[in-house]
């Protein structure tokens, strides 16, 4: 069986390719190769001989994810990629956006997810899959060979939650970041956690381990929408096993260790999440550790619940509430609704059109 070569990292490769006696610097230049330059086929690695070529093409393989539908918004230069994993009948979607200079990508780290938060529509499309290495770093790789253009800014905030699938995040992020990779800047890069009990800590200990230097200055954004328990477990059913004194005591810890501040994920949720005692806590919780609110707009998901409710708000309401937060010194964001008429908006990743194209056989 080929294995997959995107699955390894520098050393690894080194380490497996020394087996067979091939000196250190062939794998940096095969690295350079898949992880730099996006080069798809082996034959196509011109700087190395013809029979490494060879032996490469009979132990490992080059997958690659198929393209099954493109949307771009009218609105925004935001498109949403749609692609099938390899070897199964799997989606995983993708966003690209651009903005002020910025090219960003949001990548998704699971087919789907299992964690049902009432505000996401990944969340009602259910869990199907825990991406590899290869199928996180591939929606990066294939975007960079269609748009010709390389990614400043990565987002961790598609489709799953990368604590649930750590190994595999934790890897993509250090090739992403490596030298003989793309070299993405580390703090270009935020990870988006619901807040799971034990892997902020762990995370905030990886990244500033001596081996994981490319990755120390990565950012963590935890999507909180709420500081009140009751309610929170409401919106996040995991969080009541993750209150949120033991995710803030984690998130000390996290700032301690790194020093890199820390951004809030917040749903403006009307009647829910709006009143005074929610102000005076996200006050409160600012001065915790250097951190900034980023408030996010709801986007109504396929499946009615009792948030269609709340999304009665007009502009003056969530300005209001901004303005009281920015009264109590806390450093607020209104975000951008990137790509809602596509559904490539925060919490709108469902792969509506999978089944429908594949049904109709009517790829891109
Ligand atoms: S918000 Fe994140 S953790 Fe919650 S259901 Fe959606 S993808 Fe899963």
């Amino acid at each position: 069986m080929l294995l997959d070569i995107y699955n390894y990292t520098l050393g690894e490769l080194e380490k497996f390719l020394q087996e067979d006696n091939i000196e250190n610097y062939r794998a940096t230049q095969i690295y350079q190769a898949l992880h730099k330059r996006i080069i798809f086929n082996f034959n196509d690695i011109k700087n190395i001989p013809e029979s490494l070529r060879h032996y490469l093409s009979n132990k490992f393989k080059i997958p690659r994810l198929k393209l099954i539908d493109l949307q771009i918004s009218r609105t925004t230069k935001t498109k949403k990629y749609l692609f099938e994993l390899p070897d199964s009948d799997l989606p995983v979607e993708t966003v690209f956006m651009q903005e002020k200079g910025r090219t960003t990508l949001c990548i998704s780290v699971q087919s789907g997810c299992n964690l049902g938060c009432v505000f996401c529509s990944t969340g009602y499309f259910g869990f199907k899959k825990n991406l590899s290495v290869s199928e996180i770093l591939l929606q990066i790789y294939e975007i960079i060979g269609l748009e010709k253009i390389y990614p400043t800014n990565i987002v961790y905030m598609g489709m799953g939650e990368p604590f649930l699938n750590y190994d595999n995040f934790l890897k993509s992020l250090k090739i992403l970041c490596s030298g003989n990779g793309l070299n993405i800047n580390s703090s270009k890069i935020t990870v988006s956690t619901i807040g799971l009990k034990s892997k902020i800590k762990k995370f905030a200990d990886d990244i500033t381990s001596e081996e994981n230097k490319d990755i120390k200055k990565v950012k963590l954004a935890l999507s909180l929408h709420s500081t009140d328990n009751g309610i929170r477990d409401m919106l996040i059913p995991i969080s009541k096993k993750n209150k949120l004194s033991e995710i803030y005591n984690e998130l000390i810890y996290y700032y301690r260790k790194t020093g890199t501040k820390i951004t809030y994920e917040y749903i403006f949720l009307k009647n829910i999440n709006n009143k005074s005692d929610d102000v005076k806590r996200l006050i409160k919780l600012s001065k915790m550790v250097p951190s900034n609110v980023n408030i996010i707009r709801y986007h109504p998901t396929e499946q009615k619940n009792f948030l269609e409710l709340c999304n009665n708000y007009s502009e003056d309401d969530i300005n209001e509430f901004i303005e009281k937060l920015r009264k109590g010194k806390v450093v607020v964001n209104l975000r951008k609704s990137n790509g809602i008429d596509i559904k490539a908006a925060c919490g709108q990743l469902a792969a509506e059109n999978y089944n429908k194209i594949k049904n109709n056989n009517f790829y891109v």
